[in-house]
């Protein structure tokens, strides 16, 4: 394709929440899409300072090591009181309560490791989505040691928020990808984004292709953060029942308005499986999905706006 007179493309990559993002914009003013990129790529940034657990400083982890009720920013409340939305209508297949138990793993360290059983117990002990709670511009924990994680949803939630500053700045067509986690504003060049789906088990390889406008489209998986022990795979989506990798999918993509619904609702149906992943995806309006199950057979929803 070819891009209309004065039409100029602008792209550009950093590291922001420990993966590779992408964002590209188009539009007839080189200046105005490199200023709005550059205060796109600066949310992100400022979003990981506050909502990361890998920084001791961050307010998710004050609001970890904390014991009384904590006043949290706008943006903290924001995210919670959308998580524990989705961690209701999943049941509590989505539980941003897991901190200990990712901390257990240390899948994402030098050294993960499979833990035991008791390890594995104690991590669990007084989790769930009941045992945080917001009231106002406070969160209340249940237990004071419990250690929140929000990194199911706040990549979304970040993308979102990066694109929105682009839409501010009057920019029309752009998207944002931070690891698979993409939110997508307007058209392409007057035709539907066309968003490719890796396969599960072969890397580099597509297993579908979708055309959106307008949309956010969310994968989880898991081939991208894992390790192997014993000719067995454990990846860093975990079942709140067992404390284990959820072991019934092998990828979920989610479509949905925005991305922090839509990494949500991906974390969710990985681990609720495809049956009920499928059936929790499907009731949503306005959400489609994709699921590949362990044994690599697809299930999608009734809408998925798939590519020819
Ligand atoms: P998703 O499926 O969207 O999320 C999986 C993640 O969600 C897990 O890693 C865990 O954090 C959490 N989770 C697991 N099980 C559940 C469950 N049942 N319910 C709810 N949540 C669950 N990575 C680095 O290597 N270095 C960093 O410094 C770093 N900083 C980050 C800062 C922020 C603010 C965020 C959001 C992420 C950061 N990451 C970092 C990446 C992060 O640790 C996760 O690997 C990443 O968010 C997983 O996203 P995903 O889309 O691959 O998987
Ligand atoms: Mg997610
Ligand atoms: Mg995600």
């Amino acid at each position: 394709w070819r891009l209309p007179p004065g039409e100029q493309q602008l792209s550009r990559t950093a590291l922001v929440m420990g993966t590779l993002v992408e964002i590209k914009a188009f539009g007839d003013d080189e200046e105005q899409l490199d200023s709005a990129i550059s205060k796109a790529f600066a949310e992100m940034t400022r979003l990981e300072a506050l909502l990361s657990s890998h920084q001791p400083k961050s307010e998710i982890s004050r609001l970890s090591n904390s014991a009384d009720e904590f006043v949290a920013s706008p943006e903290t409340i924001e995210l919670i009181s959308l998580g524990r939305k989705i961690a209701e209508r999943s049941n509590g297949a989505f539980d941003m309560t897991l901190g200990a138990l990712k901390k257990l793993w240390a899948i994402e360290s030098e050294n993960p490791q499979v833990p035991s059983e008791e390890q594995i117990a104690v991590a669990l002990q007084g989790v769930g989505p009941e045992a945080l709670q917001l009231d106002g511009n406070r969160v209340r924990k249940k237990l004071p040691g419990l250690q929140v994680d929000l990194g199911g949803i706040a990549k979304g939630y970040a993308v979102d928020r990066a694109l929105a500053l682009l839409r501010a700045a009057g920019i029309t067509s752009a998207s944002v990808n931070a690891g698979g986690d993409i939110a997508l504003l307007g058209d392409h060049d007057g035709r539907p984004w066309r968003i490719g789906i890796q396969h599960p088990r072969k890397s580099g390889e597509l297993l579908a292709a979708l055309e959106l406008s307008d949309r956010a489209v969310v994968s989880s998986g898991d081939y991208e953060r894992f390790f192997e022990q014993d000719g067995i795979r454990y990846h860093h989506i975990f079942d709140p029942r067992s404390g284990q990798p959820a072991r019934l999918c092998q990828s979920v993509t989610v479509v949905a308005a925005d991305a922090a619904s839509a990494d949500a609702l991906a974390t969710a149906a990985f681990v609720l499986g495809p049956e009920e992943g499928l059936q929790l995806l499907e009731q949503l309006p306005d959400v489609e999905g994709l699921i590949i199950a362990n044994n690599g057979k697809e299930w999608q929803t009734s809408g998925l706006p798939q590519s020819q």
